[in-house]
């Protein structure tokens, strides 16, 4: 989506409501400490001045006074305004993580199915850090600048209105037009630089998902090149930020140094000798708030592709709303009727009807790529269909709560994930507070007691973590178990036995069949034999009833 920076910079203040105190009082704090810190100077100023005997309004007791007041006064605030904002920045991280995760949290599974991985880890981690810096280093700058621009041409300007405009006109170049004009020519740089770091994690990720394959083809070599080329490219776009940020320092130094003799020149004109003196020393010693803006400039970009790209997750419409607040149900047989579902443009169901009667045990069949695993997953509502109605005990499951739902079924999908943790633990994560005895009955019905005791350290044993440690028979029997430990009513099985022998299939079928006299279940499969305890077989081709 596009947004401008100025939006941009808006919806991210926003999104940090709850710490607005915190962020003002850190403003307040740096104001006040470079008012000090300018004072100091102006001090000394009036004090050289008194020495000459051209000023007498205070005594030179007063001023000392004030200089070591001001001194001790900047020291202690600069001290309490870092540790405001590592304190703003620390719980900012948190906030940010929680609304990026409540987010994405919405947006699964659908978000998570092909699309790029790395690109979304970049914005769970860098990016959100750089927002970070944002908030404690780029709002509380402006803000202090903003301020203290306010202050310093009022004071400036009590010695002549025009002195007072044309300082206005220093910190406004020096502050505005300068790092607005070398943000315009880094544009470009900031996004393409975070994209590309984006794409250089996926790639690694996908490098190291897809070993084997990349040794067995000898695509090592070539994928080492790919990395190494992604690298440079970025680095000569760190570079060229460098460049340009440098570039940056020396033209805002110029820019100070014009405007100063400038002052000079037109105090000379304007005032007797005070007059000349202190404005120009006040004008000297405060370009340090809109300087720390002119050294915003180069990262700005930067930062707004980062907020840009956080946003965008945070609008994103979920493929499907998560559902509350409706009255719970049980379950009692499940139904597609002349559904019609596409991912995008390409139709996958058309005008499919399925009948699933509670009890009974339904098998789907089709050719690859007919649709069969979409079925299930609008079933989970996973997604949603277009025309038509999936429903469960003849409720639209749009009309069923979202935890209601999953808590009734058991989906064993094809591809069984296990978590880099204890094979117990693997199991537990279709009930969390499963008792020993459950889990070994949920395996034994899944044909994989034997297999795990048989491991090192039985059910403590630690799963590789791509779980490539286990055969795909072994991890399809896990997901089995899981399947059998959450005891839902309604079992989706995407073929279940695909990766067995005809011995474990016939084990896992038998229990299937005595552990499922009051369950119902949809089996996917491609095999016959699976079929055989099936009280009705559906066929799926080309997405439609056949
Ligand atoms: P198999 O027997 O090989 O498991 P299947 O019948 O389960 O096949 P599905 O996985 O349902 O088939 O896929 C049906 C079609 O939808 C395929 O052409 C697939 O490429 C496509 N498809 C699946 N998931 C997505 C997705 N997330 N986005 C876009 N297209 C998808
Ligand atoms: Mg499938």
């Amino acid at each position: 989506m596009k947004r401008n920076n100025l939006q941009v910079m808006m919806r991210l203040i926003g999104l940090v409501k709850p710490l607005t105190g915190y962020m003002l009082l850190a403003i307040l704090m740096g104001l006040v400490g470079h008012l000090c810190a300018a004072f100091i100077t102006i001090m000394g100023g009036v004090a050289v001045l008194q020495l000459l005997g051209l000023y007498s309004k205070i005594t030179l007791g007063i001023i000392f006074t004030c200089l070591i007041l001001f001194a001790v006064v900047r020291g202690f605030l600069r001290y309490a305004e870092q540790s405001c904002n590592h304190f703003i920045a620390f719980k900012l991280l948190a906030l940010l993580r929680d609304k990026v995760f409540t987010a994405l949290r919405r947006l699964t599974p659908a978000k998570l199915e092909g699309k790029d991985k790395g690109n979304l880890i970049s914005i769970i981690t860098s990016d959100i850090e750089l927002l970070e810096v944002f908030y404690a280093h780029t709002i509380s700058p402006i803000c202090i600048a903003a301020l203290f621009t306010v202050v310093m041409v009022l004071f400036i300007g009590s010695y002549h209105w025009a002195l007072g405009l044309l300082a206005l006109a220093a910190y406004v170049t020096v502050g505005v037009i300068v790092p607005v004009i070398t943000s315009k020519m880094s544009g470009a740089n900031g996004i393409n630089f975070r994209t590309q770091s984006g794409e250089l994690a996926g790639f690694v990720l996908d490098s190291l998902r897809g070993l084997p394959e990349i040794l067995q083809y000898g695509q090592g070599e070539k994928r080492v090149q790919q990395m190494n080329e992604m690298t440079e490219n970025l680095s000569v776009q760190e570079k060229r930020m460098k460049r340009m940020s440098n570039g940056n320092i020396a033209v805002t130094n110029l820019v100070i140094l014009v405007f100063d003799i400038a002052m000079l020149f037109a105090a000379t004109q304007l005032c007797e000798f005070e007059g000349v003196l202190i404005p120009t020393l006040a004008l000297m010693s405060s370009f340090g708030p809109v300087v720390a803006l002119a050294a915003l400039g180069a990262t700005l970009q930067n930062t707004f592709a980062a907020g840009n790209r956080v946003l965008d997750i945070l609008d994103e419409t979920p493929v499907v709303e998560e559902i509350t607040g409706k009255e719970e149900i049980t379950f009692a047989g499940a139904q597609a009727k002349n559904i019609t579902f596409s991912y995008g443009d390409e139709t996958i169901l058309t005008d499919l009807s399925v009948e699933i009667p509670q009890n009974e045990i339904v098998g789907i069949v089709g050719k690859s790529g007919s649709g069969k695993s979409t079925l299930l997953k609008l079933f989970m509502r996973f997604w949603q269909v277009q025309k038509g109605e999936i429903r469960i005990s003849g409720r639209s499951v749009d009309d069923i709560n979202t935890t209601n739902l999953r808590n009734m079924e058991s989906f064993v999908t094809q591809e069984t994930y296990l978590f880099d943790d204890t094979i117990r633990n693997n199991l537990r994560v279709a009930k969390w507070d499963a008792t020993d005895e459950e889990i070994v009955a949920a395996c034994k019905k899944a044909s994989v007691h034997e297999f795990i005791q048989k491991l090192p350290q039985g059910y403590d044993t630690q799963v590789g973590e791509l779980g490539d440690s286990l055969s795909g028979g072994e991890r399809q029997r896990l997901g089995l178990a899981r399947a059998f430990l959450h005891d839902a009513p309604f079992l989706l099985l995407d073929e279940p036995t695909s990766n067995l022998d005809s011995l474990n299939e016939a084990v896992i079928l038998k229990s299937l069949h005595e552990e499922c006299e009051d369950k119902t279940v949809v089996l996917v499969s491609h095999r016959k034999s699976t079929m055989g305890i099936a009280d009705r077989v559906y066929s799926v081709e080309q997405g439609r009833n056949s």
